[in-house]
């Protein structure tokens, strides 16, 4: 299908252009710079400044190809102040040749006839004075003008140049429509220009800007053009929102009888949070369209009751409700506890996992796919839910723990199943989605990356917690943490011990897991010491995780498969070896493993010297902090929103300009006007995103 407005270019350009996501004009206008060269003055050499970029104006005194340390181009030239040595590294033969020409002038021709070097880059003093390495260069009359606006700097891949691209972009600006699609008097009060000065001006920013606004994004042109960035990906975040209510869905309405049976067998009270929580999932669900809600809670904050309430609520009208979770273990364990608390009720609870021997398998998926005695009405697993043989009979809720474990695919996968009926033939009933999370979002970056989702947020821990101590300690003083460890078995309570992490290698892993087991049943020889890893059958990892909860095992050593979920509230210290090579929520949650009793528990973090920046920072971080949200937002300072949200990304607008931690107002802003132009204005808000994600919206597709 042809693309109207696409940017006319030879075909292997238009490739390349592809790449950066330039495929039509519209995409041309808001391909902004980097950032700015200023090529309106002319430096005399002698008086450059180091280390920042100036343009010389000089002639050529002398041209060679020299071979130490490597094959390079040197070239001397001058001007009336000064002298100066041009190295290039990559070159070609014509480039020599058109050197030698302008040497062959002479400095004094060169001066007549008025053909100079206009160079650009950086001047460093070096072995033969001061040098410039690989300047940008050209050659120019001794008339020609100076650029009278400062150079724009493009984002590029390889084989499009900066001259080609402002080839490109200059003539867009004049052919696009850039006609403004925001209320005038707003913009006005918002003292943000029109999108078309906007563009004019961040492209070809004329003398008297100031530059620093320009490079630092704090410009009004650039604030409006972030404003136009977030709320396109509101608008287009938003629309999926709007179009998923106007979807029927299973009516989950009930007396809530079921509910408060549940709560009454607790040994605890619900805190206020869980309460809120709850009502707000029990009233959505009762809507006739897919509720699509994200549960945040930090660590131990008590997610899953507040699941297995929403279970109830769909159970009790007639409907399977699924429960998905990233790891065998954490399957399991939910398994155990939820029919520990719905059984009773008589509730049917089966589990479903990729490792169960296969007769078990298919009596489960009988089960599950009902008509069979014992129909399944919960149904708890692994990624194995997911699978193309699993059949639900009548799946009204999706429950997925650890949200953020699985890709964007799994969840779609899952929700899919509920759109089947009976006969195999599609209804168009999705299921209600409840997804949680333990790695909690920042306000802005929720409210950015996942305005298409309702947010719930449980922000109270249930009581009687007493914090965690953090301690980080070197690995040289590995024996007092043993000494500790054998304290804490000796009054009674259980400890972790979390290998190091090898993101490289899974089998590099398992053997530091096996060598760590080995070496602390020798040094602690008199305790039990537990191993459990990736690597093990399901029912040898069930084995040792019930033993570890009965309180038949003192130490667990462990890889990550702990990392999320695990609930055995009589450990209450955590080693973490090699905690430098963990991510802050990854230490956060193996953390979030102890302080889950009464009793005191401490973290011990090893480390080992010498840590690199990044590990000193994120070590700092989980040491001053205990609130998962906290932790969160240094993360995301640390890591950036791209890396932070993670394989959440696929369909979801990635933001090129707007920065987070700085533009929260906008996000705010963008979020009401996304709202106003989808209800009163739906041709503009079309519009809107048809000039900022049209392209982006063909390749998702593609
Ligand atoms: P998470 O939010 O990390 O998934 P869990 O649901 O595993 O947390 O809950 C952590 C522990 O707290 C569990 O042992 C759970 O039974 C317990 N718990 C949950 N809610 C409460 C409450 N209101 N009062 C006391 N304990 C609670
Ligand atoms: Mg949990």
């Amino acid at each position: 299908m042809a693309i109207a407005d696409e940017i006319r270019a030879p075909q292997a350009l238009q490739a390349r252009l592809r790449k950066l996501g330039l495929i039509r004009g519209d995409d041309l206008v808001v391909h902004l710079p980097l950032r700015y060269e200023d090529e309106t003055h002319v430096t005399p050499i002698a008086s450059a400044p180091a280390g920042e970029p100036v343009l010389v104006e000089a002639s050529v005194l002398d041209v060679s190809v020299q071979f130490r340390p490597r094959r390079q181009l040197v070239v001397r030239v001058a001007d009336a102040s000064g002298e100066l040595v041009l190295r290039f590294l990559n070159f070609y033969g014509s480039q020599t040749r058109q050197l030698e020409a302008l040497r062959d002038q002479g400095p004094d021709q060169a001066q007549l006839s008025g053909r100079r070097l206009r160079l650009f880059g950086e001047i460093r003093p070096g072995f033969l004075g001061a040098e410039m390495v690989h300047p940008r260069y050209r050659v120019v009359a001794a008339d020609e003008p100076l650029p009278q606006s400062l150079t724009p700097v493009y984002p590029t891949t390889a084989g499009v140049s900066q001259a080609a691209l402002r080839k490109l972009i200059l003539p867009a600006l004049s052919s696009a429509d850039l006609s403004e699609l925001l209320d005038a008097r707003w913009c006005q009060q918002q003292a943000m220009p029109t999108f078309a000065e906007a563009v004019h001006l961040l492209h070809a920013p004329l003398p008297g800007v100031p530059e620093a606004a320009l490079q630092m994004h704090t410009h009004p042109a650039w604030r409006r053009i972030k404003f136009d960035e977030v709320l396109a990906q509101q608008l287009s975040l938003r629309r999926a929102y709007r179009a998923r209510r106007l979807k029927g869905a299973p009516l989950l309405k009930g007396s809530g009888q079921l509910a408060r049976r549940l709560l009454a067998t607790l040994p605890f009270r619900l805190t206020g949070a869980q309460r809120r929580v709850h009502d707000e999932i029990a009233g959505e669900l009762a809507q006739p369209y897919p509720m699509q809600r994200l549960l945040q809670g930090d660590v131990g904050s008590g997610k899953t009751i507040v699941a297995a309430l929403a279970a109830c609520q769909a159970i009790e009208a007639g409907y399977q409700a699924a429960f998905m979770a990233p790891t065998e273990i954490l399957a399991e364990q939910h398994y155990l506890k939820l029919r520990s608390w719905l059984e009773p009720l008589g509730i049917e609870v089966v589990w479903l996992t990729g490792r169960q021997k296969k007769a078990l398998r298919q009596a489960m998926q009988a089960r599950v796919a009902g008509g069979a005695p014992g129909s399944a009405q919960l149904i708890v697993g692994t990624h194995a839910l997911i699978q193309e043989s699993v059949d639900f009979a009548r799946l009204g809720l999706v429950i997925i723990d650890e949200q953020h474990r699985f890709g964007v695919a799994q969840r779609l996968e899952l929700r899919k199943k509920g759109e089947k009926s009976e006969n195999g033939e599609k209804n168009s009933m999705p299921p209600h989605q409840l997804m949680m999370s333990a790695t909690p979002i920042p306000r802005t970056l929720a409210m950015s990356y996942y305005a298409d989702l309702d947010v719930s947020v449980l922000d109270e821990l249930p009581p009687g917690r007493r914090p965690i101590k953090t301690k980080l300690v070197s690995d040289s003083r590995r024996d007092e943490v043993i000494a500790r460890v054998r304290g804490v078995v000796g009054s009674g309570r259980q400890a972790y011990w979390v290998c190091p992490l090898i993101e490289e290698s899974e089998k590099l892993q398992l053997q530091t897991a096996l060598d760590t087991h080995a070496a602390l049943s020798e040094e602690l020889d008199d305790l039990r010491i537990g191993l459990v890893h990736g690597r093990l059958k399901s029912d040898e990892k069930a084995a040792t995780m019930a033993a570890f909860a009965a309180g038949e095992i003192d130490v667990l050593v462990a890889t990550t498969v702990i990392e999320v979920g695990v609930d055995v509230p009589n450990a209450c210290l955590m080693v973490i070896e090699h905690a430098e090579r963990f991510g802050l929520s990854q230490l956060h949650q193996l953390r979030g493993r102890v302080g889950r009793g009464a009793h005191e528990s401490v973290c011990v973090l090893l480390y080992q010297q010498p840590l690199s920046e990044t590990a000193r920072a994120r070590l700092k971080i989980i040491f001053e902090n205990d609130d998962g949200f906290e932790i969160a937002r240094h993360d995301l300072h640390l890591r950036g929103p791209g890396e932070f949200v993670g394989s959440r990304q696929s369909g979801v607008p990635l933001l090129r300009y707007a920065d987070l931690e700085v533009d929260t107002d906008l996000v705010e802003l963008a979020r009401e006007m996304a709202e106003r132009l989808l209800r009163d204005a739906p041709d503009l808000a079309q519009r809107h995103l048809q000039r900022w994600l049209g392209s982006r919206e063909e390749l998702l597709k593609a």
